[in-house]
């Protein structure tokens, strides 16, 4: 049996529905309740953000009568925010607490940047705190591998939340030597590890991380826009944890959602975000169990509201109900990125899950570069740099190996369109820490191919 979401009782609270609404009677109130915040939300932007009173001008007041209305409004994307960030703010720069940069990997266009008031912060605090009791109890010891050195970082909110139900966290930072960041665990007794999937490989898979053994580690909460199978298996395997998926971002408040006991796809933020996933070429709804782009509204946000914001995010709303029990929604961990496909022609599309499945599998494998460039004649070179675990990582033909596993690959040196032009097998040093930027497959020449992450 597997216990029920925490953040049911949690949105249910913050939205003011009662224990006597189950079932389809949850789902109406709950729509009722974010049609309203929808509403609040588009007159409050409308009122304080320059860009929205531009966007939103020629819009009705309480302009939605239902949530599907939401299809009328424009959509907000990353270029928006990255070309005038300050046209979003809704308070004086006086109120923000905190301004959170956020560069693109690869891209020279200018930097996201997002601002939270206290208030803001407050929020993802109270998320952390609900969110991360699906995961641990009081007395447990959580050891949180993201930034937290500064105050209101990723890391500072966690611990703050964890304080707030008795648990003892601490953030060590993100993982720049592996067997050090294992020690550290291990001394401080954690029964919980939260970070970022390849960090926590290269930790279950340094001498001192495996020698924590099974059953010390009671579960894991990965944190970042992707996160392969792969990976999630190989630290079952190695610590006999459980591993939970977190989905957010900068641009959600950090926190979006969570996966309960049943560990199969997120129960979401509703009563501070309100979701929807829509197909990324026409922009339309997509039904529930389609797959789509996610986009999102904030319900609650005074610094700076986001209206449809374009995450780039690939996933689905499960149609399912949950087997915890929730009246909740899903949504299904999430595939990929928009635009994080290189198109090798004749209809075949390589994308970075499929690398990251194909070679996460390799156990002395800890991270992996891949860069495509597309020579005269227009096939594509492709070359991969492997970063091996210490003096001992995959031999060259293991790695060819798995890769020609990935159909896309397969396919393109088959039929004479793509080359493996470098392999490289690294097993000394480490790459620098990647911290939370997303991943993304790296082309010398985008213009050619279009679509660079
Ligand atoms: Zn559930």
């Amino acid at each position: 049996m597997v216990g029920i979401t925490p953040l049911e009782a949690w949105i249910r609270r913050k939205a003011g529905i009662g224990p006597e609404s189950t079932g389809e009677g949850f789902a109406q109130a709950l729509a009722a309740y974010q049609l309203q915040s929808l509403n609040d939300t588009i007159a409050y932007a409308r009122r304080n953000a320059p860009f929205y009173r531009r966007c939103l001008a020629s819009l009705p007041e309480a302009s939605l009568s239902t949530l599907a209305d939401m299809a009328r409004i424009p959509f907000t994307t990353a270029q928006d925010l990255s070309k005038n960030p300050s046209g979003f703010l809704a308070v004086s720069q006086d109120d923000i607490a905190r301004i959170v940069t956020l560069r693109s990997s690869g891209s020279t266009g200018e930097a996201k940047r997002l601002f939270f008031t206290d208030q803001d912060l407050e929020l993802t605090v109270d998320f952390f705190h609900h969110g991360m009791s699906t995961l641990v109890r009081s007395g447990q010891r959580v050891a949180v591998l993201l930034p937290g050195e500064l105050p209101d970082s990723v890391g500072d909110l966690l611990v703050r939340g964890l304080g707030r139900m008795e648990v003892q966290a601490v953030a060590f930072g993100p993982v720049g030597d592996p067997g050090r960041t294992a020690e550290q665990i291990a001394s401080f007794g954690a029964h919980c590890l939260v970070g970022i999937p390849t960090q926590l490989l290269a930790v279950a898979r340094s001498p001192s991380g495996a020698a924590i053994g099974k059953g010390r580690i009671e579960s894991v909460l990965l944190s970042t826009d992707y996160v392969p199978a792969a990976i999630a298996r190989s630290l079952e395997e190695v610590w006999g944890c459980r591993v939970f998926t977190h989905y957010g971002t900068t641009e959600t408040g950090l926190g979006g959602g969570v996966e309960c006991a049943a560990l199969d796809g997120y129960h979401l933020r509703e009563a501070d975000l309100y979701f929807e996933v829509v197909d990324d070429q026409t922009g339309q709804p997509c039904a529930d169990g389609r797959l789509g782009e996610v986009v999102f509204t904030t319900l609650t946000r005074r610094g700076m509201p986001l209206i449809r914001y374009r995450t780039g995010d690939i996933a689905r709303i499960l149609p399912e109900a949950c087997a915890c029990g929730s009246a909740l929604r899903r949504m299904e961990r999430v595939r990929g990125r928009r635009n994080n496909a290189i198109h090798l022609g004749a209809g075949s599309d390589l994308t970075l899950a499929e690398m990251d499945e194909a070679l996460f599998r390799l156990p002395d494998l800890l991270d992996y570069r891949v860069s495509i460039s597309q020579g005269k004649g227009g096939r594509f070179r492709m070359v991969v740099e492997v970063q091996g675990t210490e003096g001992d990582g995959p031999s060259e033909p293991e790695v060819l190996r798995q890769l020609m596993e990935v159909e896309a690959i397969r396919a393109g040196i088959a039929n004479g369109y793509l080359d493996i032009s470098g392999l490289g097998v690294s097993t000394e040093g480490r790459w620098g820490t990647t911290g939370v930027a997303k991943r993304t497959i790296v082309t010398s020449d985008p213009m050619s191919l279009g679509h660079a992450g």
